[in-house]
C-alpha cells in the first residue's frame, strides 16, 4: 500500500464490520515518536481511517518477561526505555489511562496460562512512539501485554488466537515491533536502503503472510539465512505472530510503511481488517 489514500480506502471497504482491525506496525527509532516522517505520518493517518476502538491492547518488543503479564494501573506511566537521544524525546509523555476491564477481558480470554497483574511497568517507546500519532489525545485507554521470553514462537502466535475476541469488543491489538530488525550491522549512510538479504527476508515473510503461511512464519528459523540475519533475537518479531495469530478467516490483509532502511530494519506493517 503506497499512499495514504489507498490506506484509507482499504479501511472503509474492510473496516466496516463490529470485528475491529488488527495492527502489526514496524516502529524503528524511537525519533519516530517526535518526527512527522513517511512513517509517522502514515500512522497519523490511520486515526482518521480505523474505527474508534473502545481500548488498546500493545504487544511490545520492549516488554519482555518470565511468564505473561498485563498492566494494571490506573494510570501507566510513560518509560523512556532508551539512550542517547536528545531532551525533547525524553519529555515526551503519552498519559493514556489504563483499563481495568480490558486487563480482566485479556486475563479471562487466555488459557494456555495464567496472565499476571503487573503494577511496575507503563509504556514503552514500542507502544508510545506509535500511539503518539495514531492517538495523539491519549484519551483512549492502553493496557500492555508482556512478552513471555521463556516460550517459543508457537506458543506466542497460539496464546494470540485466544485474544481473538477481544476484537468484538472493540479493543484494538497492536503489535509494535519489527519483521526485519538486526541493529548490530546497520548501515548508517544508506536510510533508504536495505541489504539484499533483508530485501529478501522482507518480502518473503510478506509472502507467507499473503499466503497464510503462518507455519513457515512460526518456523523462522528454518527459512535460511535471510531470515536469520534478519531476526537474530525474537523479541521484535514476535508481536508479528501475535497479530497474525489474531486473523479471522473474513480477514483480509494488507502492509503499509513497506520499506526497508539502514540496511537491516524494515518498518514494514501488517493491517489486518
Ligand atoms: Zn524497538
Amino acid at each position: 500500500m503506497d499512499s495514504f489514500a489507498s490506506l484509507h480506502q482499504y479501511l472503509s471497504k474492510y473496516g466496516q464490520t463490529q470485528r475491529m482491525p488488527a495492527l502489526f506496525v514496524g516502529h524503528g527509532s524511537p525519533m519516530n515518536a517526535i518526527e512527522q516522517n513517511e512513517f509517522s505520518q502514515t500512522w497519523a493517518s490511520l486515526h482518521k481511517a480505523l474505527p474508534q476502538p473502545t481500548a488498546i491492547l500493545c504487544i511490545s518488543a520492549h516488554w519482555e518477561t518470565r511468564g505473561t503479564y498485563v498492566t494494571a494501573m490506573d494510570d501507566p506511566r510513560t518509560i523512556h526505555d532508551f539512550y542517547g537521544f536528545p531532551t525533547t524525546l525524553f519529555d515526551v509523555q503519552y498519559p493514556a489511562p489504563g483499563s481495568e476491564q480490558l486487563v480482566q477481558s485479556a486475563i479471562d480470554a487466555v488459557n494456555t496460562e495464567v496472565v499476571g497483574r503487573d503494577q511496575q511497568w507503563g509504556l514503552d517507546h514500542g507502544c508510545w512512539s506509535v500511539l503518539k500519532h495514531l492517538y495523539p489525545k491519549a484519551d483512549i485507554p492502553v493496557v500492555q501485554m508482556s512478552i513471555n521470553q521463556l516460550q517459543p514462537p508457537a506458543w506466542h502466535y497460539a496464546l494470540a488466537s485466544e485474544l481473538a475476541q477481544l476484537r468484538n469488543k472493540g479493543v484494538l491489538i497492536l503489535g509494535s515491533g519489527n519483521m526485519v530488525h538486526n541493529l548490530r550491522i546497520m548501515n548508517w549512510r544508506q536510510p533508504e536502503q536495505g541489504y539484499d538479504w533483508a530485501i529478501e527476508a522482507n518480502t518473503g515473510m510478506k509472502e507467507m503472510i499473503m499466503q497464510s503461511n503462518f507455519t513457515s512464519l512460526i518456523q523462522y528459523q528454518q527459512q535460511g539465512s535471510a531470515f536469520l540475519q534478519a531476526i537474530p533475537t525474537p523479541e521484535h518479531y514476535i508481536p508479528l505472530l501475535y497479530i497474525l495469530g489474531l486473523k479471522n478467516e473474513q480477514d483480509e490483509i494488507s502492509f503499509f510503511n513497506d520499506k526497508t532502511i539502514y540496511g537491516s530494519i524494515s518498518m514494514t506493517s501488517v493491517i489486518m481488517a
